[in-house]
């Protein structure tokens, strides 16, 4: 079984710098796919409310036997929900459906600016924390100006910003800008949902190292510092993905320069700014 490192955050909790994406998989197929994960060595899950499959991934931590502090549990508050009290509600709902007494991490799923609530989320999120229920907060989807207006408003640094990063989208501004916060870095749809497997120069490293173009693209996030969240319901792929981290399985300068020059602005998912 593949051992995973972690990354520590802000408040001195450990992230596995990999886990287990569940986004698009239906309620009762999480179960299956979480089983998976769990029995290949995966730690850590990443679902939200708006996936409509907390409860499946509840089941599946329950049923596994693995100890709760061995686990590293993310959800997310759904926009319709920000706000001050609609924020704590559906923290207990998300809660309950996860069948857990508290969450690792509890993310803002998107800033959606136009409706400026995220300030007053936010401070729901810091009872949460202070309640013991969200041992870290984050945010995801924030830009720069998102974020720097939040740690204008609040002492409590966003531990995470989970944003879409790949080697099509690889987020250089945002990444100086959480390095200077001491934020980490978590990309989501790391492998861009399969659009970047093809790419020649990814498939040269792929062939060079005998891996797959899927693990030399998670390889290039972890050498980055990315914590990734990779999502599949293929036992195979569930599994491939976790083995990434023998001893001789490293990318050299040049391999990572050539995957640093596939950067080509593609967004697979909806533009932050915008999205409310
Ligand atoms: P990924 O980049 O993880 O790609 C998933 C797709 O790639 C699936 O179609 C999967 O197929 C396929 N795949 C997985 N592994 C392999 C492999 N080894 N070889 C070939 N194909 C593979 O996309 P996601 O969008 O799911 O992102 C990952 C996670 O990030 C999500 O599940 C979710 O938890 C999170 N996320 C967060 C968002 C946010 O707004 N905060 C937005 C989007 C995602 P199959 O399953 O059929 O095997």
């Amino acid at each position: 079984m593949s051992h995973v490192p972690t990354v520590t955050l802000n408040n001195g909790t450990e992230i596995p710098q990999l886990g287990f994406g569940v986004f698009q998989v239906p309620d009762d197929e999480t179960t299956t796919a979480v089983a998976h994960a769990l029995e290949a060595g995966y730690r850590s899950v990443d679902t939200a409310a708006i996936y409509g499959n907390e409860a499946g991934v509840g089941r599946a931590l329950a049923a596994s036997g693995v100890p709760r502090e061995e686990l590293f549990v993310t959800t997310k508050l759904w926009n319709a929900d920000q706000g001050y009290d609609s924020t704590l509600r559906a923290f207990d709902d998300s809660l309950a459906k996860l069948g857990l007494d508290h969450v690792d991490l509890y993310l803002i799923h998107w800033p959606t600016p136009a409706r400026d609530l995220y300030v007053d989320t936010w401070k729901a999120i810091e009872t949460l924390v202070a309640d013991g229920r969200v041992r870290t907060a984050g945010v995801s989807n924030f830009r720069p100006a998102h974020l720097r207006r939040l740690l204008d408003s609040s002492d409590l640094v966003p531990a995470v910003n989970q944003i879409e990063l790949h080697p099509a989208l690889q987020q250089r501004e945002l990444r100086e800008l959480h390095a200077e916060h001491a934020i980490v870095t978590e990309a989501w749809s790391p492998l861009a949902q399969g659009a970047v497997l093809a790419d020649p120069a990814i498939a040269a490293i792929a062939a060079r190292h005998g891996k797959s173009p899927a693990q030399v693209v998670l390889r290039w996030h972890l050498q980055l510092g990315n914590v990734v969240i990779p999502k599949s319901v293929t036992p195979g792929r569930i599994r491939e993905n976790i083995d990434v981290f023998g001893p001789g399985f490293v990318l050299s300068d040049d391999e990572m320069r050539s995957v640093a020059a596939l950067d080509r602005g593609l967004r697979t998912g909806p533009d932050p700014d915008t999205l409310n």
